[in-house]
């Protein structure tokens, strides 16, 4: 697939195409991630949101290639703007690269692999397991700016943007390692890089352990360590699930200002529509290793059309009106191995609008038009495109018996009308 990059597309950073991850287990394959597309925008937040098992952490840790056996990445594209690197592949490459755009799955294991850090940085559920118990805060995170440091003064990196650790450093530490491994330099950037992320006193704060650290200042502090190598992707996945609520607060707020502040994209990942609602710019909703939905937040607030959207809607709590009940949507995640996958939409099992067409052959990823909100569902093409519906007379079909009356009920609040209701 050749991809042209389109003035009009010069905000996108990350292109993913039919990306395609799969788990090469005893018990057989399952299909994790299965053909996905989106793009990350330079200088916003997306939002990938799902049940647990919807695929949405493979998806993550596909972008910056930490996916590790039996786990294997089987196909797709992702595009990375970078002219500088586009420039400096073209020659070894020349198919890894369109334009300003390169495909990072066809560059070699180390020039991924130098990608993390620099472009991609990552951020996890549970900071307390994330760093070592018997090394300093502080030491830790000088141990991630002198890495990128040393990096990027390799010559055969594919960036080179740190000045202060020249090749002449970078070779005398590769002939003659020193017992230390972190600088003074490195221990100044990660004071800065905790006031940066809002820790009181930095200076004090970095001579102390992680047990010394509250659930909150711990994540802060892996924030911390993930900016070490200015990367211009932060991913976050659930990176406020193991916090008290306040907590949450406090994180996504440091999200939202980092990005403000310094350009940053993030692609924040949780299971909980709520929490995605309150920074995100656009969002992909992922249910069983499909993106089934994708739009910016107002198309997934108002006009969302996949029916396990607006159970995710219809799953956040309504504080201004405590006297409206929860819906769950019913029924669990089908499972992702292939043998026991089946052939039409995954989600027909717990659809209250699911039709005899949807069990036999999937939907496909169908567009509005305009690009931005796209839908993987029969229903979309009646929300859209009424004329297509008739021609395929898919609104003359009734919904399957066994959808779920509660959930039928629910549909008939939801903001969205369809055509044949
Ligand atoms: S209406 Fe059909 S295609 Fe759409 S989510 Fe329900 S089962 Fe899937």
């Amino acid at each position: 697939m050749v991809l042209v990059p389109r003035e009009s597309d010069s905000a996108d950073l990350i292109r993913v195409r039919d990306l395609t991850t799969r788990f090469y287990t005893e018990e057989g394959q399952i299909n994790a991630v299965e053909s996905i597309n989106f793009t990350i925008q330079k200088g916003e937040i997306f939002g990938i949101v799902g049940e647990s098992g919807s695929g949405k952490s493979v998806a993550a840790l596909s972008l910056i290639d930490l996916i590790e056996e039996p786990g294997r990445i089987v196909g797709g594209e992702i595009w990375y703007r970078n002219p500088d690197l586009a420039e400096m592949v073209a020659d070894a490459t020349p198919d890894a690269v369109d334009g300003a755009y390169v495909d990072i799955l066809q560059l070699s294991e180390g020039g991924r692999h130098a990608l993390r850090g620099s472009t991609f940085s990552m951020i996890f559920q549970d900071p307390m397991s994330s760093f070592n118990p018997s090394v300093t805060v502080g030491e830790q995170i000088a141990e991630a700016v002198e890495v990128q440091r040393r990096a990027s003064a390799n010559p055969r990196s594919t960036r080179a943007r740190t000045e202060d650790f020249s090749l002449v450093s970078f070779l005398l530490s590769s002939a003659l390692p020193s017992r230390q491994f972190v600088t003074p330099d490195s221990k100044d950037r990660a004071i800065e890089l905790l006031e940066q992320v809002g820790i009181p006193d930095p200076a004090k704060r970095a001579e102390e352990y992680p047990y010394e650290y509250s659930g909150g200042m711990l994540q802060r502090a892996m924030i911390a360590q993930a900016l070490a190598g200015e990367p211009e992707i932060l991913i976050a996945d659930e990176p406020t699930t193991a916090l008290d609520v306040t907590i949450q607060s406090q994180i996504l707020q440091l999200l939202s200002e980092l990005q403000d502040e310094t350009g940053l994209s993030i692609v924040l990942i949780s299971h909980n529509l709520g929490v995605i609602s309150r920074i995100c710019d656009r969002v992909g909703v992922m249910y069983a290793g499909e993106l089934i939905e994708k739009g910016d937040l107002s198309d997934i607030h108002q006009s969302s059309v996949h029916p396990y959207t607006q159970g995710l809607l219809d799953s956040i709590p309504d504080f201004e009106h405590p006297e409206s009940s929860l819906q769950p949507i019913p029924g669990n995640v089908p499972s992702l191995l292939d043998s026991e996958m089946g052939d039409g939409c995954y989600f027909a099992d717990r659809c209250p609008k699911a039709m005899t067409t949807c069990r036999e052959k999937p939907p496909e990823f169908t567009v509005d038009g305009d690009d931005d909100h796209t839908v993987q569902c029969y229903l979309a093409r009646e929300a859209y495109d009424p004329a297509k519906a008739l021609e395929d007379n898919i609104d003359s079909e009734e919904p399957d018996a066994t959808a779920s009356t509660m959930n039928r009920e629910q549909l008939e609040h939801s903001p969205v009308e369809f055509d044949n209701e």
